[in-house]
């Protein structure tokens, strides 16, 4: 549970289907060690959703959370369709900044246009994986430029199109500024996120948290999941519930959750910029 807003770090990450997304999210947990033994048995971990499975593409935002170094980076998935237009733009918003991730013989895809350019238009730091680089006759620095290119077209700013690059590939575990210069982890990757992303911005004032999307457990109960943009909750705590309508229902929290590896935490308080889940 992270107690400094500083050490709080929240990217979301963008990816065409097939670029090695759920490869490197896997080798993110395991390199990072919060993957707990039994979950390392698993492959392939993200895609746990059935649908997903079936027609191969990600549906369902989830939210993710590693702990390294004393920062807790919480990773935010996207849906890598442009059919879920409000959805994307409701967890864009809990985020700080975006990882692109392209393969490095494909080179950015059409599909991740959509995403990519909400991700701009709300002012979020873009940075780069290129990945794949082992692939024969792949091409990362002409991927990179076509990133460039692609985030100009999309009207990024001065600022988002500084952005930080690693090239490396996810299956051999490796990340580096140079693809050339083949590391022995992806630990680069993690210093690049720590680097530029900037840590969470919050206002002053009584708590306050914008639903992103909620979830239901027939033990507890619905749970809504957010980001907490001000003040701090404690579990026992009383809230009003504002309805999309604006009408105010008086409630009170039964339990409160933060994102660890693939599951929840249940904490007794959450802090501003942190990203959990409420019962
Ligand atoms: P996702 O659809 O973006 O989640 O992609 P996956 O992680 O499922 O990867 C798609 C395919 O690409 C799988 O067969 C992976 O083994 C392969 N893959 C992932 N990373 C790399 C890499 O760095 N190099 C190579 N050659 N293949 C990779």
């Amino acid at each position: 549970m992270a107690t400094d807003i500083k050490k709080i770090r929240n990217i979301a990450i963008i990816a065409h289907v097939d670029h090695g997304k759920t490869t490197l999210l896997d080798k993110l947990l395991r390199d990072s060690g919060t993957l707990k033994a039994s979950e390392m048995a698993q492959e392939r971990i993200m895609d746990s959703n059935e649908i997903e499975k079936e027609r191969g593409i990600t549906i369902l935002a989830k939210n993710t959370s590693l702990t390294w170094n004393g920062y807790q980076i919480n990773i935010i998935d996207t849906p890598g369709h442009a059919d879920f237009g409000g959805e994307v733009e409701r967890v864009l918003n809990m985020a700080d900044g975006v990882c692109l991730l392209v393969d490095a013989f494909e080179g950015p895809m059409p599909q991740t246009r959509f995403v990519l350019q909400k991700a701009i238009d709300l002012g979020l730091k873009p940075c780069v994986v290129i990945n794949k680089v082992d692939k024969e006759n792949c091409t990362p620095e002409e991927v990179h430029e076509k990133v460039f290119d692609l985030m100009f077209e999309l009207g990024a700013e001065e600022w988002q199109l500084d952005f930080p690059t690693v090239y490396g590939s996810a299956k051999n575990n490796w990340m580096s500024d140079d693809f050339r210069n083949q590391t022995e982890n992806i630990e680069p990757l993690l210093d690049m996120v720590l680097a530029h992303v900037p840590a969470p911005k919050v206002s002053e004032g009584t708590p306050q948290m914008l639903i992103t999307s909620l979830d239901f457990s027939s033990f507890t109960g619905r749970i809504a999941i957010g980001r907490l943009e001000r003040g701090i909750l404690k579990e026992g705590m009383p809230i009003s519930l504002v309805k999309r309508d604006g009408t105010i229902m008086k409630s009170r929290i039964k339990e409160l959750h933060t994102f660890e590896g693939l599951g929840r935490k249940k904490v007794q308080e959450v802090i501003a910029g942190d990203i959990c889940a409420i019962v």
